[in-house]
């Protein structure tokens, strides 16, 4: 039958028979990709229902380097990003980039370091523009002074193809 995907896809018991045993016939996103909107069938009655999952109840923790954690915060995310990318991404490379983060971190689950979100914000700017790039490493880094910003523009020439013009 049909192979279930990890992750989101668990079973849910059936609203007209009780049975936990039901098969995914359709998914897709829905509330601007806020929730996943799944179809299922009931394997034990054959009925068919449909759920919503929040992607937000599927927890997600970003662990700080203090310590403390807090849940994994898309708009957070996106406006860090976007400020970085002032004049430089337009609004759907942005969206593109997030929602690719996003779903790198979610498939780690349950817990994630604040630096592997930082680092894969990072791959991602440093193949779309170098400008976005360091302006996003000079805040996630902490950069204090000029050499900062010199050792990461000499590590960037060091690791990107030259573009062509
Ligand atoms: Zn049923």
């Amino acid at each position: 039958m049909s192979t279930r995907r990890g992750g989101y896809g668990e079973k849910v018991r059936c609203p007209f028979c009780h049975e936990n045993d039901d098969k995914v016939v359709d998914s897709r996103v829905a509330d601007d990709g806020a929730a996943i909107r799944r179809r299922r069938e009931c394997l034990a009655c054959g009925r068919r229902y449909t759920t919503y999952e929040r992607v937000e109840d599927i927890a997600l923790l970003v662990c700080k380097r203090s310590g403390a954690r807090e849940p994994f915060d898309r708009a957070k995310l996106r406006a860090g990003v976007e400020r970085a990318a002032t004049n430089r991404l337009d609004p759907g490379t942005i969206d593109t980039l997030v929602a690719g983060v996003e779903e790198e971190l979610r498939e780690v689950g349950g817990e994630v370091a604040s630096e592997r979100v930082g680092v894969a914000v990072l791959e991602r700017l440093r193949g779309l523009d170098h400008v976005a790039y360091l302006r996003f490493a000079s805040v996630y880094k902490g950069f204090e002074d000029l050499a900062d910003f010199e050792r990461e523009v000499g590590e960037l020439q060091k690791t990107t193809e030259p573009k062509q013009r």
